[in-house]
């Protein structure tokens, strides 16, 4: 097994296939936000067709023995799974802090911690959810969820560790085995993880990791007709492609992809916390396909509003994501900083006002905090998804404009409401066409809730029983009455 030294944690960086460590011709580099012109973190294993192909029969071979346990019996794997993480915390916030940029104290306290959650969530709710019976019409009538088979799982750069284990958790306790294909630009933590997985006794080939680029192994994995699901979190562009692929093999399909969240915010609101919540939206760079990254508040309370936004917005420290003081990390790598930039430098020619930032931040990647007042809705920094700390800032009349407002563009994926009155809470939250909506907070979910967007947000929903249903052959077997003894 080849490894790296990643702060001093040793990090395999080959794909992991049938229960072994194995590598490629070729590799490619990751590279720590925080030193991108200082030495690469590590050369990682560069997977090709015929690594996908390996992997594939990898995981159709573990699929029959992982798809043939009981559900009790992959419960206990999963909960030992849930302890290595939380044995390994500390280490696998370090790995992806400096992979990614994450910030560090988020993902030590909260994050790994919540990716152990979700396996042990997953364990429980497999057991509990095996199966249903009734009778009726003189039947018995039984429902039974069966392994669907090998699952191909693609995750994005952004919270890699813990969108994975999202995605992971229900394909595993449903009884498939998986391929786990990483983003290039942050693939370690997923290494940590096929180490702990094996560690936890998962039987080989029952979890995979192909490592590599998007367009080469990444496309060759969606392509395999062995596969039986594929489940993936990243662009609509992508998905378009995955798509496709999936369509050609009739294989079902999921797709978490980007936002466009309003974060709305009527007069009677608590403006300071409103505010407050409304800046912090630049927190991790504002890499965070959930960001409130539309401001739509009511006219009324604007300049108020626009007040305790920027004294909020000028105390962050931009800074290491290893330090705890700071509050906003640099960007994942240059080409995305350059992207974002491309959007403030597009608005500024179309006529759009940039308020605060708009620049990057010399000697770094960071980029910083931004918003811009568009000169109209059609704005493309207002219709597509920058992915950066990049905010609009409009306001509305009265409700029906607001909710008009945030209604308005493809994508519909999350939603923030800020309002005392619950009965405008209720209302406004059922007027808006997005998979989630917070109404005063921000970001926490029960993991039994669904998870997932409308529109070009995406196709299908994570979390609960709902990532169950998408992972499981389900079956309706009837025996009909006194005919059996
Ligand atoms: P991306 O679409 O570029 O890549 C995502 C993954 O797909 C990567 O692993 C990549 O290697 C792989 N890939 C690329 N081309 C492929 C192909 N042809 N076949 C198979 N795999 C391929 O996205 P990204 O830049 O890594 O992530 C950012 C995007 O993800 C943003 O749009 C963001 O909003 C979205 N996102 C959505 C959610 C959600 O839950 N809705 C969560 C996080 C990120």
């Amino acid at each position: 097994m080849r490894t790296a030294q990643v702060g001093g944690i040793e990090v395999p960086v080959d794909h992991f296939i049938g229960g072994a460590w194995v590598g490629s011709p070729t590799t490619f580099e990751t590279r720590s936000p925080m030193d991108w012109d200082g030495d690469a973190l590590a050369d990682v294993a560069r997977g090709d067709a015929t690594t996908a192909d390996a992997a594939v029969a990898a995981a159709v071979e573990g699929f029959n023995e992982w798809g043939s346990w009981r559900p009790h019996e992959r419960a206990e794997v999963l909960h030992r799974l849930a302890d290595l993480i939380e044995a390994n915390n500390d280490e696998i916030a370090m790995v992806e802090t400096l992979d990614m940029g994450f910030m560090y104290e988020s993902m030590r306290q909260r994050l790994v911690a919540r990716g152990a959650v979700n396996f042990r969530l997953y364990a429980d709710l497999i057991v509990e959810h095996e199966e249903r019976r009734w009778d009726a019409k003189n039947m018995d009538n039984t429902v039974q969820r069966m392994p669907a088979g090998p699952a191909v799982v693609i995750t994005p750069w952004n919270a890699p560790f813990m969108l994975s284990t999202w995605k992971l958790a229900p394909a595993l306790a449903s009884g498939n085995t998986i391929i786990h294909k990483p983003a290039e630009w942050s693939p370690l933590s997923a290494a940590l993880l096929a180490k702990l997985a094996h560690e936890a006794g998962m039987p080989p080939g029952t979890w995979n990791l192909a490592q590599g680029i998007g367009e080469e192994v990444g496309a060759a994995l969606v392509a395999d007709r062995r596969v039986r699901r594929i489940t993936f979190t990243g662009s609509p562009g992508t998905a378009k492609h995955i798509g496709k692929a999936a369509a050609e093999n009739i294989v079902p399909f999921t797709a978490e992809l980007g936002g466009k969240g309003p974060l709305v915010v009527f007069a009677d609101a608590d403006l300071d916390a409103a505010a407050h919540r409304a800046a912090w939206q630049f927190d991790d760079s504002g890499q965070v396909c959930l960001a409130g990254t539309r401001l739509l508040v009511e006219e009324s309370v604007r300049d108020e509003f626009l007040e305790k936004f920027h004294a909020h917005a000028d105390a962050l420290v931009l800074g290491d994501p290893r330090d705890d003081g700071t509050d906003v990390a640099p960007m994942v790598h240059p080409e995305h900083r350059d992207n974002v930039h491309g959007f403030v430098e597009r608005a500024r020619s179309a006529g759009d006002t940039v308020v605060r930032g708009g620049n990057k931040v010399d000697g770094s990647l960071h980029y910083e905090p931004t918003l811009i007042e568009p000169r109209s809705n059609d704005s493309e920094v207002v219709q597509q998804e920058i992915f950066g700390p990049v905010l609009t800032f409009q306001t509305f009349a009265d409700e029906a404009e607001a909710i008009r407002l945030a209604n308005s563009t493809a994508y519909g994926l999350s939603a923030m409401v800020w309002t005392t009155s619950r009965d405008r809470a209720e209302r406004v939250g059922r007027a808006l066409r997005t998979g989630l909506v917070w109404v005063n907070t921000f970001l926490v979910r029960d993991l039994t809730a669904p998870f997932g967007g409308c529109g070009i947000s995406g196709i299908g929903r994570e979390g609960g029983d709902w990532a169950l249903d998408f992972h499981s052959d389900i079956k309706t077997l009837m025996i009909l009455d006194d005919t059996t003894s």
